[in-house]
C-alpha cells in the first residue's frame, strides 16, 4: 500500500476525531472516478451532505459554489422545490418498472417532449451518457447491416474528442491519457482535426475549418461508401477543455454526411440543455442529424437517465418478424427509469419558462462579463475561453506533475468554491441559474487564490 495512503488510513481510524466516520469508511472501501486514490487520499476531502441552489454543504456544514455544476449536469439547483416535488410524487407511484417490454408515462411523455424539441422520431434510454453513444453508435451499425450496406462500418470522429469511457466510446474519442492504454482493444476510427475558434465575452475572434473539412473531405472521397457516421460533439469539446467550434461546421458536415449516404451522431451530453443557450445546439444551428445523444443537464442533474433519438427511417429499418433478428438486442437494467423520466420532464418544463422569460440570456451575458473581466485582470500567459455557461481558465505553461490545477481547486475550496481541475485548466461550468451576486462571489475568490498562490500579483 502506498504510504501517504497508509498514514492516512491509520491516522483516522486511531483518532475517529480528527476525521469523521464517513471520511474513515470513504478511505477504506471506496475508489473514486479519474483519481489517482494515492493522491486523494494524501489531500484534504470534503464529503458532500446536501444542496441548496448552487451551493453544497458538506458534513462540517461548510458551503461552497458548485461551480462545475456537479460535472456539468446541475441546471436549476440543488434540492429544487418543483424538481423535488415531482420525484416524490413519482415515488408515490413506483420507483423503478422495467423498460423492456413495458411502458410507463413518464417514459411516453418525455419521449414526445424529446422528438419535439430534436425535431426527431425516437428515443431509445439508457442510463448515461457514454451509453447514449454507445448505442449511437451500435444503432448505425446495424442500421447499414439491416439495410444490405454492410460495408458501411467506418467511423469518422474529430482530434480531441471524448463520447465517454466505455470500449465503444473510448475507440471513437481522441482522449490521450485517458484511453491510450487500451487502445489495442479498441477499433479502428478514422479521425479528422477539429477546427477551433477563440471566443470570449460573446465575440468570435478567429475561426477557420478548412483544414478540419479538407480532411473530412479527403476521408469520403477515399472511403465514400465504406463509412458508417461521423461523430460529433457540436459546439464545444468539453473535455478537451473547453475547446469551441466555429457556428456553421456542422452545417457542412451535415451536408457531406447527406452527400456520401453516411449518419451524422451528434453527442449533445454536455452541449444539451441550455448549456449555451439553446436547448439543443444542432436545432438551433438548422441541423438535422441521424442521431442526438443527451445525458447530463437532461435531469437537472436529479438522476441518471440518457437518452439516444433518432429517425423513424432508422427505427423502420429495425421492423420484422423476430425470426428476421432484426431487433436491436440492446438495454441496461435500468433504462428509462420512471424517476429520471419524471424529473426530466418538469427539467425541461422550467428550462424552457427560464429561456422565455429572457433569465437564462442575462445569466449568460452576466458569465460573458465574467470572463471579459478576467480577460482584463490576467496576464496573457492565461488563456481564456468562454461561450454560454461554460468557460475555461488555462494557467500559463507549467509542468504538468506538479498538479497546479488540482492544488488551485484545494486552495479555492478555502474560499467557499468547488471546481474541478483538467491538468492546469480550471473548467468552469455553473448550473444554468447561478446568480450575479453568485458570479461576482466566484470572480472574486478566483482573483483572490490566484494572488495567494502567486500566479498573479
Ligand atoms: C460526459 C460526456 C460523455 C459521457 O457521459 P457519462 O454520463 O459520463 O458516461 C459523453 N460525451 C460528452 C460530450 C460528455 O461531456
Amino acid at each position: 500500500m502506498p504510504g501517504d495512503f497508509a498514514a492516512t488510513l491509520a491516522r483516522s481510524t486511531t483518532d475517529p476525531s480528527t476525521k469523521d466516520q464517513v471520511d474513515v469508511l470513504d478511505l477504506q472501501h471506496t475508489w473514486h472516478p479519474f483519481t489517482q486514490m494515492q493522491e486523494y487520499a494524501s489531500l484534504p476531502r470534503v464529503h458532500i451532505e446536501r444542496g441548496e441552489g448552487c451551493w453544497l454543504i458538506d458534513t462540517e456544514g461548510k458551503r461552497y459554489l458548485d461551480a462545475n455544476a456537479s460535472v456539468w449536469t446541475n441546471v436549476h439547483g440543488h434540492h429544487n422545490a418543483d424538481l423535488d416535488a415531482v420525484l416524490k410524487a413519482q415515488l408515490d407511484k413506483i420507483a423503478h418498472a422495467t423498460y423492456l417490454g413495458l411502458g410507463h408515462e413518464p417514459g411516453a411523455q418525455l419521449a414526445t417532449k424529446l422528438s419535439k424539441l430534436s425535431g426527431l422520431d425516437r428515443v431509445f434510454y439508457s442510463d448515461n451518457g457514454s451509453n447514449a453513444v454507445e448505442i449511437a453508435l451500435k444503432l448505425s451499425f446495424q442500421y447499414f447491416q439491416l439495410t444490405g450496406q454492410s460495408r458501411r462500418r467506418r467511423v469518422i470522429g474529430l482530434s480531441d474528442a471524448y463520447h465517454g469511457d466505455t470500449f465503444g466510446t473510448m475507440a471513437v474519442g481522441d482522449c490521450g491519457i485517458f484511453h491510450e492504454r487500451f487502445a489495442s482493444w479498441c477499433f479502428e476510427t478514422e479521425r479528422i482535426p477539429a477546427p477551433t475558434c477563440d471566443e470570449l465575452g460573446g465575440e468570435v475572434f478567429d475561426s477557420s475549418m478548412k483544414a478540419s473539412l479538407d480532411a473530412l473531405d479527403a476521408h469520403f472521397d477515399k472511403f465514400g461508401d465504406e463509412v458508417a457516421s461521423v461523430i460529433v460533439e457540436p459546439w464545444i469539446q468539453g473535455a478537451a477543455g473547453m475547446k469551441l467550434q466555429p457556428r456553421g461546421f456542422l452545417r457542412e458536415v451535415e451536408s457531406r454526411c447527406r452527400q456520401y449516404g453516411a449518419h451524422l451522431i451528434l453527442d449533445e451530453v454536455f452541449v444539451g440543455f441550455g448549456r449555451c443557450g439553446p436547448m439543443l445546439v444542432g436545432r438551433e444551428e438548422g441541423v438535422r442529424p441521424d442521431f442526438i445523444c443527451l445525458a447530463k443537464g437532461l435531469t437537472a442533474g436529479y438522476m441518471p437517465l440518457a437518452a439516444t433519438v433518432t429517425t423513424e427511417e432508422i427505427y423502420q429499418a429495425f421492423l420484422g418478424d423476430f425470426g428476421e433478428y432484426k431487433a436491436f438486442f440492446h438495454g441496461h437494467t435500468f433504462t428509462g427509469n420512471p424517476l429520471g423520466c419524471a424529473v426530466a420532464l418538469k427539467s425541461i418544463e422550467l428550462l424552457e419558462a427560464l429561456k422565455q422569460s429572457g433569465q437564462l440570456d442575462l445569466t449568460i451575458k452576466a458569465f460573458e462579463d465574467f470572463f471579459r473581466s478576467l480577460r482584463e485582470m490576467l496576464p496573457e500567459t492565461f488563456g481564456l475561453s468562454q461561450r454560454g455557461l461554460a468557460g475555461a481558465l488555462d494557467l500559463p505553461p507549467g509542468d504538468p506533475d506538479e498538479r497546479r490545477g488540482l492544488h488551485l481547486c484545494i486552495a479555492l475550496r478555502e474560499r467557499g468554491i468547488l471546481l474541478r481541475a483538467l491538468g492546469d485548466g480550471l473548467l468552469i461550468v455553473p448550473p444554468l441559474v447561478i446568480s450575479p451576486s453568485e458570479i461576482e462571489f466566484l470572480k472574486e475568490g478566483l482573483i483572490q487564490t490566484l494572488q495567494d498562490k502567486a500566479f498573479i500579483q
